[in-house]
C-alpha cells in the first residue's frame, strides 16, 4: 500500500484535473468531512460503497434530519428500487466510492447498473467519494486491472453472486446475466471545477 507522501501527491495531481481532494489520516476525520460537504436542506443519494459503509458515512446521513434522503434500500420491489436509482441522479449531493485511482489523478470505476458511474459523471451537482488509499494504482491501466481482477471478484463473492470469478478469483469476462460490470467509467477532469470531491483516507477501506 502507498504511504502518506505518494497518497499527498495524487491529492495534488486531483487537484490539477479539477477534482475537489482531500486527505483524511483516519476514518472518523474522513466521516466528518464528507459530512461537513453535504449542505443542509440537500436531497442525498448514494450508491453502493463498502467504504462509504465501514466509514460510518451512510448510516451518519441517515441520521441527519437536515437533509432528505433517496434510500434505495427501502424499496419494498426491484421496479422501486430501481425507480429510486433513478431518481438518485436528480439528487443534489451523490455519495460513492471508487474503484481505482491512479496516481497521476485518474478515477475508475465499474458498475452493474450503471446509476453510480452515471451520477459520478451528470447529474448531481455533488458528488462525494470516499476511498482508503490501498485504491491507488500506478497508472490508468492498473487502477482498471484493479478494478477488474480485484474489486469486481471481491464484490461478487460478498453479494454470492454465482459468476465465474466467484471461483477463478479474477475476471474472466463472463456474459453471465448476474454480472456486475456493465459499466467501465473512467474519469479524467472533472468539470465544473469541485463538483467531484474525492476524499482519501490514510487507511485500507472497501475493495
Ligand atoms: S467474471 Fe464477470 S462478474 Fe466477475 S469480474 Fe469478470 S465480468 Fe465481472
Amino acid at each position: 500500500m502507498i504511504d502518506k507522501a505518494a497518497a499527498l501527491q495524487t491529492v495534488e495531481e486531483l487537484k490539477k484535473r479539477g477534482f475537489g481532494a482531500y486527505f483524511c489520516e483516519s476514518a472518523e476525520e474522513a466521516k466528518e468531512l464528507a459530512l461537513s460537504l453535504i449542505p443542509s436542506g440537500d436531497t442525498v443519494a448514494w450508491g453502493g460503497s463498502v467504504t462509504a459503509e465501514q466509514i460510518g458515512l451512510i448510516q451518519a446521513v441517515k441520521s441527519r434530519d437536515d437533509i432528505t434522503r433517496i434510500d434505495r434500500d427501502l424499496a419494498k420491489t426491484p421496479e422501486e428500487k430501481r425507480e429510486l436509482m433513478r431518481r438518485g441522479l436528480l439528487a443534489d449531493t451523490f455519495i460513492a466510492g471508487v474503484n481505482g485511482i491512479s496516481r497521476d489523478g485518474w478515477l475508475v470505476n465499474i458498475d452493474g447498473t450503471g446509476n453510480r458511474v452515471a451520477a459520478i459523471t451528470f447529474g448531481p451537482e455533488n458528488v462525494i467519494l470516499v476511498a482508503g488509499v490501498n485504491k491507488i494504482e500506478n497508472d490508468v491501466a492498473s487502477a482498471m486491472e484493479r478494478a477488474r481482477n480485484v474489486a469486481a471478484p471481491l464484490n461478487v463473492k460478498r453479494l454470492s453472486i454465482p459468476d465465474p470469478c466467484l471461483k477463478s478469483g479474477k475476471c474472466m469476462d463472463c456474459r453471465a446475466q448476474t454480472t456486475i460490470c456493465c459499466h467501465f467509467a473512467e474519469h479524467r477532469f472533472c468539470k465544473p471545477a469541485g463538483r467531484i470531491k474525492v476524499i482519501l483516507i490514510g487507511e485500507k477501506l472497501g475493495f
